[in-house]
């Protein structure tokens, strides 16, 4: 009897449904692999349309989809890994239904477990800030903002009101700047068709980014370019500065200003889940798994890394390649054909290597930037090839069709104001307690 294969992957993002995807057509003749998957949630999660989740423009169901539907051949466990053996060969989960711990072995490991958000240890920033990451942040985002419109709409303490209409993202990454772009466009859009006492002058918007700036990926011209772009939208760029602490009411930035604020969205920074960072093999400072060119960790070859928790050197730069989602789908196609050489010995072993044929990223409605085969492009022609590139990328035609169904549906109406409030974080009650009712007349006074 041939011995069976047992592969693992752990990780339902970018880069660990894309090794699925491979690998259950490579090793589709294959009855001696067992493949298996392990994700906390039970989809998988297209995260370059989250920031239009958090804005109402389309439903969490269009971006995303269920591991289910993409196992032909392959188990799925929903699960949280707690620890990882790479010497006994042995992951441990702890089961998402009844919270029960069992053990997986593997002859070979995937590990694609991405990244969770940096605070660089501002507890209070943790604390009051809003993160776009999942989906449920994103919902969270969206709720805080009608929640704050409603507010805003019943308050006559003018400076209470733009507190209430102030909304601050820290981060000037791809993920800061979309989710600007949408909720600029929500609130702005909102306040002009539903909220007759709201002044466009109380709706402050700022984009806080710690390099002189924006979208650093892009390069400098068209940094400078999408920052025009959204100065001009009436977001307030601050560039060159870092927000250090945060309240219920306020951001403070390290150049002294104290931002008043009841909205703080952090996207200025990732970091490594303790699970992967403190594995016994090499590390980036920042606690990222430092594989070699065929995406294997140099101490153990039967398991791979890739996507955000990876540390991958650009050969022709030296420079390590940036954690998007292009990076994770370019490098699953080299862990499955490496993977597929050391289990059959067919094919054989290659080298990652990718070069960027572009990089592009909305600006709001009908405004986008994008850096293609080298050619420049702005406005509403990169804000097409966005959305083409970005629809085509989804997995799965129905998710497809819902995405595209919500965009027409968009041009066609105005945004849903729907407060669900299930989701919520704040409560204004805590900035703003004033018993001043002293006569019946005041219980007539908005507050
Ligand atoms: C709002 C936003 C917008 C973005 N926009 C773009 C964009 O426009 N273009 C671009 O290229 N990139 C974009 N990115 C970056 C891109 O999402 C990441 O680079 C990419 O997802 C990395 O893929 P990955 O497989 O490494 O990690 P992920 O896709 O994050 O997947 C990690 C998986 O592991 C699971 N997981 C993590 N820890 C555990 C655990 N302990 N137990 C069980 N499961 C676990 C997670 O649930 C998840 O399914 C964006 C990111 C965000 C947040």
């Amino acid at each position: 009897m041939p011995q069976i294969k047992k592969i693992l992957i752990l990780g339902g993002g970018f880069g660990g449904i894309n090794v699925l995807k491979s690998i259950q057509n490579k090793f589709k003749n294959e009855p001696n692999v067992r493949i298996s998957i392990v994700s906390k949630d039970n989809y998988f999660l297209y995260t370059p349309m989250l920031p239009q989740v958090s804005s109402g423009l389309i439903h969490p169901s269009d971006i995303t989809i269920p591991i289910r539907k993409l196992c032909k051949q392959a188990e799925f466990y929903q699960a949280t890994i707690s620890s990882i053996d790479l010497e006994q060969k042995l992951v441990t989960i702890t089961r998402t239904f009844d919270g029960k711990v069992r053990a997986l072995d593997y002859d070979y490991l995937i590990i694609a477990l991405g990244s969770s958000t940096n605070f660089f240890d501002y507890k209070n920033i943790e604390k009051h800030a809003f993160v776009i990451k999942t989906v449920e942040d994103a919902i969270a985002i969206h709720d805080q903002i009608i929640h704050m419109l409603e507010s805003a709409a019943q308050t006559s303490d003018v400076d209470f009101k733009k507190k209430i209409m102030t909304f601050t993202v820290v981060g000037a990454g791809f993920a800061g700047v979309e989710t600007m772009g949408e909720i600029n466009y929500l609130v702005r859009e909102s306040v002009k068709n539903f909220y007759p006492s709201i002044e466009k002058k109380n709706i402050s918007m700022n984009l806080v980014a710690s390099e002189e700036f924006i979208l650093p990926e892009l390069g400098p011209k068209l940094g400078k370019d999408a920052g025009k772009y959204l100065r001009k939208a009436g977001v307030n760029v601050i560039t060159n500065t870092k927000a250090v602490d945060a309240g219920e009411d306020f951001v403070q930035l390290d150049n002294g200003k104290k931002i008043p604020c009841m909205t703080l969205i952090w996207a200025a920074g990732i970091t490594i889940d303790p699970v992967v960072s403190s594995l016994k093999c090499k590390h980036s400072t920042s606690g990222k798994l430092i594989v070699g060119m065929y995406l294997r960790l140099t101490e153990y070859e039967n398991v791979f890394a890739l996507g955000d928790c990876a540390l991958i050197t650009n050969p022709s730069t030296g420079q390590a390649y940036p954690p998007t989602a292009q990076n994770s789908i370019h490098q699953s196609t080299t862990v499955a054909n490496n993977l597929f050489f050391m289990i059959t010995g067919k094919s054989k072993l290659k080298e990652f290597s990718f070069e960027s044929k572009g990089m592009m990223t909305t600006l709001g409605r009908r405004v986008a930037i994008a850096v293609v085969y080298g050619l420049h492009c702005r406005g509403s022609l990169a804000w097409l090839i966005w959305r083409t590139y970005y629809l085509y990328r989804l997995p799965m035609l129905e998710k497809r069709f819902q995405v595209a169904t919500s965009w027409i549906a968009d041009l066609l109406f105005k945004r849903d104001l729907t407060f669900v409030g299930k989701i919520k974080k704040k409560s204004l009650t805590k900035v703003h307690i004033k018993s001043n009712i002293s006569s019946i007349k005041d219980l007539f006074k908005d507050f």
